[in-house]
């Protein structure tokens, strides 16, 4: 059976920790989506046209990666898509307390489900797109904290 991997996230934007974690957990599976949660509650500074964009042009022409976009929970998304993984990177432990109650959510729901988890690297352990949003916010240069090729 194909090994597809979810990763959900809001992206807004971006940051080269979303791209260092997809692009270090891609070996792991055959097809990997990624795919922007369109959270009604969670106001982004982005448009969703915009964080669909930068996905696309930084993964174009990989074949193993698709984009999307979804709204609801992230179980249905998966099992829509006949995905057997959710990808999540962790920074902190407190990433950790709160992606252990999200994925144990999310095996009660979908028992067919598995969360994988990847250590960000080291040198991205306190870079977040809510920072980088306060830096845009304030008027700062974001360049070295976003994948290449990518203008806000
Ligand atoms: P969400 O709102 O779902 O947390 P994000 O776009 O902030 O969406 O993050 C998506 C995923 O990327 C999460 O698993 C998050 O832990 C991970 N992530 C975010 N920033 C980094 C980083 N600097 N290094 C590694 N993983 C990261």
């Amino acid at each position: 059976m194909e090994r597809i991997a979810v990763f959900p996230g809001s992206f807004d934007p971006v940051t080269k920790g979303h791209e260092s974690i997809i692009r270090r957990a891609l070996p792991l599976f055959d097809r990997m989506i990624i795919a922007i949660g369109d959270n009604g509650e969670k106001k982004s500074l982005f448009p969703l046209e915009k964080r669909l964009a930068w996905l696309n042009k930084i993964f174009a022409g990989d074949p193993r990666i698709e984009i999307d976009c979804y709204s609801g929970m992230t179980v249905d998304f998966c099992r829509k898509n006949k995905a057997g993984f959710i990808l999540r990177g962790l920074r902190t432990s407190s990433d950790f307390e709160f992606e252990r109650g999200i994925g144990q959510m999310n095996k009660l729901m979908f028992p067919g489900i598995e969360t994988v988890f990847l250590l960000c690297e080291p040198e991205y352990a306190s870079l977040s797109s809510s920072i980088v949003r306060d830096i845009i916010r304030n008027g700062g240069d974001v360049a070295q904290f976003v994948p290449a090729g990518i203008s806000l």
